[in-house]
């Protein structure tokens, strides 16, 4: 399994970093390409790879949050201009009525995609040929956090969260963890981690590899610290994502 970040930023733009997506692949494996997340920016950081936005057919939200969703649009009317108007798209409760009025809103687009979307929950599903495990986070929306089996990886997504036992268990086994680390330590924040409160979470766990994601433009200048603060409780090489950059999870790192 290959996970690219396509936006490893926030609801508050860096200039660097566009807002959350990741790129699933599969090479010689079964699974097909699969978009997690569409936030403002990801869209483009998929036009970057080699897949891009006409070889997605699958989109899996976490949650409604306009730095997860607002490329969902847009990459609709990309793929219609490009030919491609069939598409899946697969979140939690509501997604439905989310993708119904988005199209609702703009009704040059209406009827023009054959659009298939599958509400989700906490529990295991298939997703463009992945087997995934779903826990409900702790958010100020509603959001699920998202462990993928390949034939040859694991690879665990927190989505938007504080730092909890039930992402931790989910992610306990994974040669790839991408976790939510919006802000640095000092800071007073709900419905994300610190460093610290994510390193304490994340303590004792099997991961191979931690990159933090998810980033406010507080985290500037912080990026130091904040792997050393989450890298003394946890025992694994942990990183601070970045755009474009593509891991090989099948490669678990030693
Ligand atoms: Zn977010
Ligand atoms: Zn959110």
């Amino acid at each position: 399994m290959q996970v690219t970040f396509l936006g490893t930023g926030a609801a508050m733009p860096t200039g660097e970093r566009n807002q959350t997506g990741l790129l699933l692949e599969d090479p010689g494996g079964g699974a097909d390409p699969l978009l997690v997340d569409c936030g403002s920016g990801a869209m483009h950081g998929l036009a970057a790879t080699d897949v891009g936005y006409e070889g997605v057919g699958t989109v899996l939200l976490s949650h409604h949050h306009l730095d997860h969703v607002s490329d969902l649009l847009p990459l609709l009317k990309a793929r219609w201009l490009a030919g491609e108007t069939d598409l899946e798209i697969v979140g939690p409760d509501g997604t439905g009525a989310l993708v119904e009025d988005l199209l609702s809103v703009h009704d040059y687009m209406a009827g023009r995609f054959d659009l298939s979307v599958r509400e989700i929950g906490p529990g295991t599903f298939a997703a463009a040929g992945y087997d995934v495990e779903a826990v409900e986070t702790v958010h100020s929306m509603y959001c699920l956090a998202y462990r993928f089996e390949s034939d040859d990886a694991t690879f665990t997504f927190s989505a938007d969260t504080e730092a909890t036992d039930a992402v931790a268990d989910l992610a306990d086994g994974s040669a790839l963890l991408a976790h939510d680390c919006s802000f640095p330590d000092g800071i007073d924040v709900d419905n994300h981690p610190t460093p610290t409160q994510l390193g304490e979470a994340l303590a004792g766990r099997d991961l191979g590899r931690v990159y933090l994601t998810h980033l406010f433009p507080h985290t500037d200048g912080e990026h130091e610290s904040m792997v050393a603060s989450v890298g003394e409780r946890v025992d694994a090489d942990v990183r601070v994502a970045r755009d474009g950059l593509t891991v090989d999870v099948s490669r678990r790192p030693s």
